[in-house]
């Protein structure tokens, strides 16, 4: 049974969570102080090559998810402060002559405390960081956009994952309102001058629907963004193909492009 759906007359519906409740709650359990919780290091090959710190706990539930377990289980992993989790990046980039670090496999804006500490340690070196994130919090917590003007450092890719509220809920088990939260991330982010771009998960939604929202994002930014904007698509990962198999019957959805590893 989907731990997310309800079902009504037989049929299946989507509840959908809040997706910052979820991230306020999760950030309680996998930060304490400023360390947070990590589920492994490693050296990875996006972006040409980018030390990489797997952190525990995100706030959506996407069904094309390509993390394990630790993504929604926060009683996994290990609580790492901001300078051994540096350490242990620029040991990897130094090892792989690497220019970038990232944190990656759940969703790095949850722990915020952890996350500046380790921006203001990255500030001082000669790495960019790229942070990769939902943009829920961002999006509903302006100040936390402002905190990140401070850095020249650092890079944000909002990853938008759907065209519409409709497909926002059917996609990240969330409530359809979630997509707005990452639409006014990118308002907050442009207002405040940091440096991003957004990446759309094209994968599911058919071209009007995409239309409407790049509308959305030039209403937004202005017709800059989309010189910026980075296609992304699913791949059949593992846990991908675990997760598609159970939620595609649930909710009658299927992608339009995807791609093996
Ligand atoms: S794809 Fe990203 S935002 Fe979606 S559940 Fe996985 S880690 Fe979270």
């Amino acid at each position: 049974m989907c731990p997310h759906c309800a079902t009504s007359s037989g049929e299946f519906k989507l509840k959908g969570f809040d997706p910052v409740r979820l991230g306020l709650r999760l950030e309680q359990l996998v930060q304490k102080n400023s360390s947070r919780k990590y589920y492994r290091f490693r050296a990875t090959r996006f972006y040409g090559g980018i030390a990489t710190g797997d952190v525990v706990g995100c706030n959506l539930r996407c069904i094309f998810c390509w993390s394990g377990r630790a993504r929604d289980d926060p009683r996994l992993g290990f609580f790492v402060d901001p300078e051994q989790a540096f350490n242990k990046l620029h040991r990897i980039a130094s090892q792989h002559k690497y220019r970038y670090i990232r944190l990656s496999y759940g969703e790095p804006t949850i722990g915020w405390r952890h996350l500046v500490s380790l921006l203001d340690l990255v500030e001082s070196s000669n790495y960019i960081f790229i942070l990769e994130t939902n943009g829920i919090l961002l999006g509903a917590f302006k100040e936390r956009a402002r905190d990140l003007s401070r850095y020249t450092r650092l890079h944000v890719r909002v990853s938008i994952k759907a065209c519409s509220p409709e497909l926002f809920a059917k996609l990240t088990l969330a409530k359809p309102e979630g997509l707005e939260y990452q639409l006014a991330a990118v308002n907050n982010l442009a207002d405040y001058n940091v440096s991003f771009h957004v990446a759309l998960f094209l994968s599911y939604g058919d071209d009007k629907c995409w239309q409407n929202l790049v509308n959305r994002l030039i209403e937004i930014v202005g017709p800059r963004i989309v010189d910026n904007i980075e296609p992304e698509y699913l791949v059949l990962y593992p846990n991908t193909k675990r997760r598609l198999k159970f939620y595609e019957k649930i909710l009658g959805i299927k992608p339009r492009i995807v791609y093996e590893p």
